[in-house]
């Protein structure tokens, strides 16, 4: 017999993770959206086309982990040049603090890949399922031939552009010419099909599927970010004090005789909205300051004949103290922001310094430890040093080998060195200096490899000379 309801458990099951309604953005035009169309061409104009700019008789930028050198360019980088690679990383570190300081979000909401794939994603997606009505309609409806070929269609095109974004990925690894031949023969070898793939279902996953959460749950960036807001930074703010109250109104020219602000309450900024938030709750860590809501209002405003901007781009103190454009401008400069762009200035011209007088040869001397001197048969004193010398440039090169530091002491076969281009070479020399010539044991000398054709081109290191 059933148990009376009042004597009945109600078990409610709550899961781990909230799941999230699936956000459906509706397409917007405008100003903003050009803008952030334009940083989708501009990245992927450089993603996929720099790899495949010939430079010098090899590809522009090639990270060739092989031989272990990074070309970018004129550049060529040896695994000792890594300190570059590290200041480029703090360089953009330092470009995003003072931006994020200054403008916000701009990053997120124009130029980070997660933006760019998913805004070329969801255009697929527009162009094979339809507009946003459409495409919630198609999800609802029950699985039928029609629904299997569009979904087909849209994830065929997704896959084959996340792949094409792999092979261009690894394409900065491995010569992209040689790879597309690679590919084109199936003959990939097990790490280049490796990240192709991971790299492709990246893509795949992160803009087809994942979107809005990666930068709600996952992106660190977005997480530490508002520690570098302060009042003047800009952001993307609804003006509740000109839109409030909310609501739908009869064609009157003045809402307020109607008790009614200028948000007529369409819910447009809504159902653009990427992260599917409502900026009218103000200042959200969810919202990417991609600015399509304030072309989607702007177009609203205009059809209902009010001034635009009552969702824009201004700060916290505008918006509470009323400023204009021009005091929003000045603020730009505040202690803050010209340190962080001292501190970037500063760096940047640090690093461009120390690449302009780099150096295109570089020498380490090792002491060869199974002796440390001999004496030669005319009584001289011989120490053996191995010398690693390297042609940084892209021209092969002819260095001569000189030894200083004591009086007399010399090399024993003085001979030029050819080194091709973007190679090295170890070179065993045996320096000689008189017995007494130097005090016993270790005396401080210096080898200098320079290059025959340019006395400009010239390295020096330090080493130990061995007096018994
Ligand atoms: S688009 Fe503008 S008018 Fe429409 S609901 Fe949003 S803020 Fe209000
Ligand atoms: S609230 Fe506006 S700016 Fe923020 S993510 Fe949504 S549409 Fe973009």
């Amino acid at each position: 017999m059933p148990k009376p309801a009042a004597d009945r458990k109600v078990i409610e099951i709550q899961g781990l993770y909230k799941t999230e309604p699936k956000v459906y953005p509706r397409t917007v035009s405008g100003l903003f959206t050009s803008w952030r169309w334009f940083f989708v061409w501009l990245t992927q104009a450089v993603f996929f086309g720099l790899c495949w700019l010939p430079w010098n008789g090899r590809q522009a930028v090639l990270f060739d982990l092989d031989a272990r050198r990074f070309y970018i360019f004129d550049l060529v980088l040896w695994p000792q040049d890594t300190i570059y690679l590290a200041v480029l990383l703090v360089l953009s570190a330092l470009a995003l603090f003072l931006f994020t300081t200054v403008a916000g979000r701009l990053w997120c909401g124009y130029a980070c890949p997660q933006t760019v794939y998913t805004e070329m994603f969801l255009w697929m997606e527009k162009v094979i399922e339809g507009e946003r009505p459409q495409r919630i309609k198609l999800d609802a409806a029950p699985w039928s031939a029609r629904k299997l070929r569009i979904k087909v269609a849209k994830h065929g095109a997704w896959i084959a552009f996340s792949l094409w974004t792999g092979i261009t990925f690894v394409g900065y690894f491995t010569p992209i010419r040689h790879l597309i031949g690679e590919v084109a023969t199936f003959s990939l070898s097990g790490w280049e099909s490796f990240w192709v793939l991971f790299y492709g279902a990246a893509t795949y996953g992160n803009a087809g599927f994942l979107r809005e959460q990666m930068c709600k749950y996952i992106c660190p960036y977005a997480r530490f970010q508002f520690v570098m807001f302060d009042p003047d930074t800009l952001i993307i703010t609804y003006d509740s004090q000109r839109g409030d109250p909310r609501g739908s109104r009869s064609k009157q020219p003045d809402p307020r005789a109607q008790g009614l602000g200028d948000c007529v309450d369409c819910g447009i900024c809504v159902q653009v909205c990427p992260t599917g938030i409502d900026i009218r709750n103000g200042l959200q860590n969810e919202c990417i300051g991609c600015a399509a809501c304030i072309d989607a209002c702007d177009q609203v405003m205009d059809k209902v004949g009010y001034d635009r901007g009552l969702i824009r781009y201004s700060t916290e103190n505008a918006m509470v103290q009323k400023l204009g454009r021009k005091e929003i401008w000045r603020r730009v400069l505040r202690p803050r922001t010209l340190v962080y762009t001292a501190i970037f200035l500063g760096v940047t011209a640090a690093t461009a310094w120390s690449l302009a007088t780099r150096q295109p040869v570089r020498l380490d001397v090792l002491r060869d430890r199974s002796a440390l001197a001999r004496e030669a048969e005319d009584g001289a004193v011989e120490n053996t040093f191995q010398l690693q010398i390297s042609n940084a440039s892209e021209k092969p090169k002819t260095f001569a080998i000189r030894v200083a530091g004591i009086d007399g002491i010399h090399l024993e076969k003085p001979a030029d060195i050819d080194i091709p281009p973007a190679a090295s070479a170890l070179v065993t020399v045996q320096a000689k200096a008189d017995a007494g010539s130097a005090p016993s044991g270790p005396n401080l000398i210096a080898f200098t490899v320079e290059d025959r054709n340019d006395a400009g081109v010239a390295v020096t290191e330090k080493a130990k000379f061995w007096m018994p």
